[in-house]
């Protein structure tokens, strides 16, 4: 991890600028190298990951891996976070005040971490990053581009443990973030990388 991150790390670790601090057993950062190319946003901790401090280590996070494994990625290839970083109690839905206060983090992370693709992961995720009219079931697999970054909008892998035909959709949507990523690549090795990577006057657009 960069030091720049290391210090947004601490400082997410006791924040205190939202309710959701008052239940917390742990803040939940995020993970992942401090370079990584895909960064995915999530909801936000449940009760595993409040317990243990990181992000998608229960069933959620093991499918998450699955999915990953299955266009050729490990975990540790990813960046891996939420759109607010303590539990909401009994798992319920985030608030908006609380996805506001929260939001600056995850700018932050977005600048540090200059990743190509962000993976938007369910809709609190999507609304966030692309608009509150946005939602998994109208645009899940459709990218959109924000700067330099591609947003690239999917369901949860939470919602595919309840509903196992989303499972599938996943799975599609998974292949479109591999030929994403291919395009990416090869992009990069026929032209000079920009060193710019996403300026805070472009964030400040859309986050
Ligand atoms: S959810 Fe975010 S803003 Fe709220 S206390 Fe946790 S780190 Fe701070």
């Amino acid at each position: 991890m960069s030091r720049e991150l290391e210090i947004l790390d601490s400082e997410i670790r006791t924040c205190t600028k939202c309710e959701l601090h008052k239940n917390r057993k742990n803040a939940v950062p995020g993970e992942g190298p401090a370079d990584a190319k895909i960064m995915f946003v999530g909801e936000g901790p449940g009760q595993n990951e409040d317990e243990q401090g990181r992000p998608f280590v229960g069933a959620a996070g093991k499918l998450l891996t699955e999915l990953l494994e299955l266009i050729g990625l490990k975990r540790s290839d990813v960046f891996i976070t939420n759109i607010v970083k303590c539990r909401p109690p009994n798992n319920r839905a985030p608030r908006k005040p609380e996805i506001q206060a929260c939001n600056p983090y995850l700018k932050e992370q977005i600048r540090l971490i200059k990743p190509k693709i962000v993976c938007a992961l369910g809709t609190p995720a999507i609304g966030t990053l692309l608009g509150e009219d946005h939602s998994a079931t109208k645009v899940h697999g459709k990218p959109a581009s924000k700067g330099s970054v591609t947003i690239l909008p999917m369901y949860h892998p939470a919602a595919a443990l309840y509903d196992a035909s989303l499972r599938e959709v996943l799975r599609s949507d998974f292949g479109i973030l591999k030929k994403l990523l291919d395009n990416t690549t090869s992009h990069e090795t026929s032209t000079k990388k920009s060193e710019a990577g996403v300026s805070r006057e472009t964030l400040e657009k859309w986050v």
